[in-house]
């Protein structure tokens, strides 16, 4: 007897595109794998919120396996992606030592982007990025672990520095994550100490750009300023960042022709404690898919260009989605991935019922739904397209907040989830206490522990020592 294997799908990524396309291909007759280097599904615009104590990491964070359980057509693998190789159609994926080939018949490429510090990496060290839950956990203890530094100092500019808290990049998530370390001084945290006072903190935006939230537009953008501004956040805008070291920043105003204040030379900010969160590089991948196409390109964030129906050149079923995508006017949010990954299935699903024509397809089509940051508690700033016009309804304050708070419950993955995040959020903004407060040493140094056995011995480094360690032990 032969068995006729069914069309395989293989998706890269488990984010708002890979968990979405893994999803409706449900009924699809195919057999799908979802390749992820994580085990959760992370859903990221709440990652400012387990950065400063409010949310717990599983919150948002739900383990891809369990959600996909009962699709019993999806295999869910853990890897890191390395390798794709367009001709063969197989992706190879590793997991410590183990290297794993995976054939496909169609592809989706969902593997997102990453922080991005403009050629100056070893920034990183010193002010991480808000990506993935090591970066929000990793946050949460420098947060906290600030405080509690300056509280045990004596040297009176040695606890300034403690207490100066830097978000580099004005955009929604150093918005979101500015208002909130303020929000966490003045309520959470007022009281709590015996040697300083945590509302006396300085909380700085900063932003090369002349605006705060400059896709959001001038007029939201100033009112998102003025909020932050009595909340007590310093905004400083035209300001470039030269360097980042353990003790501060080196910052350089652009605008010496307008400021007498600002004559152009370098300035610096002594801080413990620095964000990053100002620009965003694609996932490798993208190149690695472009360079084997048939003149796919990718663009300086090193999303692919490509064509109309989401596909690589002379790959009709080679689709990138998400972030690594690069299409005109579709910006890189949740909704640009949901929708693109949605638009990838419906032609493979076509394509089994010999409906698809590669060279006739319907173009992909974005349906901009809006955006919006939070500020505060109770304050938000949104933007919503009015149908069949060109204008955008823009709005502030309390029913933004309204508005943001339920449609990121309708998006969170799972009911228990979307439950204990409101019960959450009723106690932390009715009250002043935060539920998700804790913070250990390896939140706080795993990452520059494991990055320097890496740099001096390797990508397994870690995990050999580990390894070895164990071994050593139990001999
Ligand atoms: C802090 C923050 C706040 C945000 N706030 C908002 C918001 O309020 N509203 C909004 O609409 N959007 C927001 N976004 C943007 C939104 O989260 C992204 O647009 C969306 O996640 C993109 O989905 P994606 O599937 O393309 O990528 P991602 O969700 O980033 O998923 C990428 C996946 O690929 C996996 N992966 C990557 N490389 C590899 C590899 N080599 N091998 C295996 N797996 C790999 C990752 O583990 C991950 O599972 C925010 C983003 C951030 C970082």
């Amino acid at each position: 007897m032969t068995t006729v294997k069914r069309h395989q799908v293989v998706i890269i990524g488990s984010g708002f595109g890979g968990l979405k396309a893994a999803r409706s291909l449900k009924h699809a007759d195919v057999d799908v794998t979802l390749i992820s280097r994580t085990t959760t599904h992370l859903f990221q615009p709440l990652l400012y919120q387990v950065a400063t104590g409010i949310l717990s990491e599983g919150e948002i964070a739900p383990t891809t396996r369990l959600v996909l359980r009962d699709q019993k057509n999806v295999r869910v693998r853990l890897g890191e992606v390395e390798g794709i190789d367009l001709q063969a159609k197989t992706v190879t994926s590793r997991l410590m030592s183990q290297e794993t080939v995976t054939p496909y018949d169609s592809l989706i490429v969902a593997a997102g982007a990453q922080q991005s510090y403009f050629g100056n990496d070893h920034f990183a060290t010193f002010a991480p990025g808000m990506k993935t839950i090591d970066d929000a956990l990793e946050l949460r203890g420098r947060i906290l672990g600030a405080f509690e530094a300056a509280e045990v100092v004596t040297d009176h500019a040695e606890r300034e520095r403690r207490l100066t808290f830097v978000v580099v990049g004005a955009g929604p998530t150093g918005v979101e994550l500015a208002g909130q370390i303020a929000e966490l001084a003045e309520r959470t945290l007022a009281g709590a100490f015996r040697s300083i006072r945590p509302e006396d903190c300085r909380v700085i935006l900063l932003d090369a750009a002349p605006a705060v939230l400059p896709p959001m537009g001038r007029k939201l953008g100033l009112k998102a300023q003025k909020r932050l501004e009595r909340l007590g956040v310093e905004i400083q805008l035209n300001a470039m960042v030269t360097n980042v070291d353990y003790m501060g920043i080196t910052v350089k105003d652009k605008d010496k022709d307008k400021d007498k204040d600002k004559d152009g030379s370098e300035r610096r900010i002594e801080c413990a404690c620095k964000v990053w969160s100002a620009g965003v590089q694609a996932s490798p991948l993208g190149e690695l898919i472009a360079e084997q196409s048939d003149g796919s390109q990718i663009d300086r964030a090193g999303r692919v260009i490509v064509e109309p129906d989401l596909t690589v050149k002379g790959h009709p079923y080679v689709f990138v989605v998400g972030d690594l995508m690069a299409v005109p006017d579709v910006p890189g949010m949740a909704q640009g991935a949901i929708q693109g990954a949605a638009y990838a299935t419906d032609i493979i699903k076509r394509a089994l019922a010999g409906q698809d024509d590669p060279a006739n397809r319907e173009p992909f089509k974005y349906w901009d739904k809006g955006s919006m940051a939070t500020v505060s508690r109770f304050d938000a700033v949104a933007q919503v397209p009015i149908p069949k016009t060109s204008k955008k309804l823009e709005f502030g304050g309390p029913l933004a907040w309204l508005a943001w708070l339920v449609l990121h419950l309708v998006y969170l993955v799972g009911y228990k989830n979307r439950l204990t995040t409101l019960v959450t959020w009723f106690i932390t903004f009715l009250g002043r206490g935060r539920g998700q407060m804790a913070i250990t040493s390896q939140m706080i140094y795993a990452r520059t522990a494991m990055q320097a056995l890496q740099s001096r011995q390797g990508p397994l480094a870690a995990v050999e020592a580990a390894d070895k360690i164990e071994k050593d032990e139990s001999a």
